[in-house]
C-alpha cells in the first residue's frame, strides 16, 4: 500500500487513523453485521452515530446552548443562499470581498437582498485581509458576512471585523476546528466538511437560534428552512449518514490531539515549518502578507511560471501531491489541514531545498 502526502485544498487529507477505523468497520459496523452506508438513518444505531458526533462537536468548540449545530447537504455554495433568505428581515447584508469564496456569496446574497460590499482586498489580489475595525456598516444590515480563512489566496482573519453590533456570519469551511474560536461573537458559522472534518457531502453550520425564523415567504422551498432542518434534528429527508459518521470519527481524533488548542499548536508548528523556509529562500517566496498568513493554505511562487511547472512536476514524481496553486493565482499552494503530519511539511521543505539547490 503507498500513502502520498496530499497537499489537495480539498477534499483533502483525512487522518489514517479515521481511514483505518472506517475500513475496520466497513462490512460491520459494532457487531451490527452491516456497513453504516446501509443502516437505516431513522435506526437507533444510526441516531446514536449523529448525536454523538453533535456532541463531540459542542464540546470540542463550547458550544453554547442557544445555538442550534445543523448537518446539511448542497455544499457551502447552498448556505451562499440559505444564508440571505433565512437572515434577512430589513432586507440588507454587508459583505467582506476577501477572495473567489467571498464574492461567490456575495453574487448570490444579491439575488435576495441588498448586499453591499463595504470592503475588498482584490485590488492587491485578495493578498491580504483589509483593516475591518471601523467600516462602514450600513444600519440596515442583517448581517456582516466574511469568509474568514481564504483557500484560494491563504489568508486568514486574525482579528475579527467590528460589525458594530451586528450579527456575523462566517465560512470557515477551511479553517474549520483548527484553532478555538469563540462562537459567542458569530451568529452563524458554517462550512463544507471536505476541507478539514470528513468527506464532501456535509455542511456543518451553527447558527444561533434566535436567528432562525419561523414564518418564511410561502414559495421558499421547505429544504432551504433553516427550521425544517432544526424541527427534524438534521433528518428532515435523509441526511449524509456516512459523511456525518467520519465526521464524528474526526471530531474524536481531534479530542485525542489536545481538543482545539492541542490542534492550533500542531498547526502552528506545521506552517512555521514551511512559513521559515519560505521567509529565507532565495528562489520560492510566499505571496500574502505575514499578518494575514494562513494556517491552513499556504500558496507560493518562484516567480517564473516555466520554473513553477518544473517543481510541480517533480514534487508529484516524488510523493508530493496536488501543489499546484488555484488557476487565479498561479504558482504553488501547500494545503496543511489539520490532517497532514508535520512530517510532510518537513519533506516538502527538505525537498523545496534540494530543488532551489539544483535550480540556482
Ligand atoms: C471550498 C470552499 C467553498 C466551496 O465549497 P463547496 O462545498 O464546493 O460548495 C466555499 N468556501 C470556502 C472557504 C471553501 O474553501
Amino acid at each position: 500500500m503507498k500513502r502520498i502526502y496530499n497537499f489537495s485544498a480539498g477534499p483533502a487529507m483525512l487522518p489514517e487513523e479515521v481511514l483505518r477505523e472506517a475500513a475496520e468497520e466497513m462490512l460491520d459496523y459494532q457487531g451490527c453485521g452491516m456497513s453504516v452506508m446501509e443502516m437505516s438513518h431513522r435506526s437507533e444505531m444510526f441516531e446514536n452515530i449523529l448525536s454523538e458526533a453533535e456532541q463531540d462537536l459542542r464540546s470540542l468548540m463550547s458550544i453554547p446552548d442557544n445555538y442550534k449545530v445543523l448537518f446539511l447537504q448542497g455544499g457551502a455554495h447552498l448556505q451562499f443562499a440559505m444564508l440571505p433568505i433565512n437572515l434577512m428581515k430589513n432586507g440588507a447584508a454587508d459583505y467582506i470581498i476577501t477572495g473567489h469564496w467571498a464574492k461567490r456569496a456575495y453574487t448570490e446574497a444579491k439575488k435576495f437582498l441588498k448586499a453591499n460590499a463595504i470592503a475588498s482586498s482584490e485590488d492587491k489580489t485578495f493578498s491580504y485581509i483589509p483593516d475591518c475595525s471601523d467600516l462602514p456598516i450600513s444600519d440596515d444590515a442583517d448581517y456582516v458576512y466574511i469568509c474568514e480563512n481564504n483557500t484560494i489566496y491563504g489568508t486568514k482573519f486574525h482579528t475579527l471585523p467590528n460589525t458594530k453590533g451586528k450579527t456575523l456570519v462566517a465560512d470557515v469551511s477551511s479553517c474549520f476546528l483548527s484553532e478555538p474560536m469563540d462562537v459567542t461573537r458569530y451568529g452563524v458559522i458554517y462550512g463544507g466538511a471536505q476541507k478539514n472534518i470528513g468527506p464532501a457531502g456535509v455542511v456543518v453550520a451553527i447558527i444561533r437560534e434566535d436567528l432562525i425564523p419561523d414564518e418564511l415567504p410561502d414559495q421558499v422551498p421547505t429544504m432551504l428552512r433553516f427550521k425544517t432542518h432544526v424541527d427534524g434534528g438534521s433528518m428532515y429527508n435523509t441526511p449524509p449518514c456516512y459523511g456525518i459518521y467520519i465526521c464524528g470519527k474526526v471530531f474524536k481524533w481531534i479530542k485525542k490531539q489536545g481538543g482545539l488548542e492541542g490542534m492550533k499548536a500542531i498547526n502552528e508548528k506545521k506552517a512555521a515549518v514551511l512559513y521559515n523556509y519560505l521567509d529565507s529562500s532565495k528562489l520560492f517566496h510566499g505571496t500574502v502578507e505575514k499578518s494575514s498568513r494562513s494556517l491552513m493554505n499556504v500558496p507560493f511562487v518562484t516567480g517564473d511560471k516555466d520554473l513553477d511547472a518544473k517543481f510541480i512536476k517533480e514534487a508529484s514524481a516524488a510523493g508530493f501531491e496536488n501543489l499546484k496553486g488555484h488557476r487565479s493565482v498561479g504558482g504553488m499552494r501547500a494545503s496543511i489541514y489539520n490532517a497532514m503530519p508535520i512530517e510532510g511539511v518537513q519533506a516538502l521543505v527538505n525537498f523545496m531545498k534540494k530543488f532551489e539547490a539544483e535550480n540556482s
